[in-house]
């Protein structure tokens, strides 16, 4: 990329985040989990939602899900995503649960349907962050 080109804004991990940025890095969809009842999380929260219990852990969700909405961004909000509209901003339903905001990359956006199987895949903005985005998934 040409250095006069304006960059993309990229997320800052923090204290609570970075065990989701240090598994993205790795490849690996780190997501809270309840130690109590089980139930996963998205985004990072000190206390369970379902039980109140503030025994949570990180563990590697299987990267799997759904489209659960989705929206197309026409709009150049920042002049680093000039190149890239019109965008989508897909929400995925995890099979663990959680939704998360992402982008759905691999398709034309006239093929995204809610409903679509889909599975993660990590684009390495800079040596310190990684973020992770989604693809569609061959069902067999
Ligand atoms: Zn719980």
């Amino acid at each position: 990329m040409a250095s006069d080109e304006p960059r993309r804004p990229a997320p800052v991990p923090d204290e609570a985040s970075a065990p989701f940025f240090e598994g993205a890095r790795r490849g690996k969809l780190m997501l809270q989990r309840c130690r109590t009842c089980g139930v996963w999380h998205m985004p990072v929260r000190p206390v369970c939602d379902a039980c109140l219990s503030d025994d949570l852990e990180w563990a590697a969700a299987s990267g799997k899900g759904e489209v659960y909405t989705f929206a197309f961004m026409h709009y150049v909000y920042h002049p680093g995503f000039a190149k890239e509209v019109p965008y989508n901003l897909t929400v995925v339903k995890l099979d663990e649960g959680p939704v998360m905001e992402t982008n759905l990359v691999g398709c034309d956006n006239r093929d995204i349907v809610i409903g679509m199987p889909v599975e993660v895949l990590f684009e390495e903005l800079s040596e310190e962050v990684t973020v992770p985005k989604f693809r569609p998934r061959a069902t067999a």
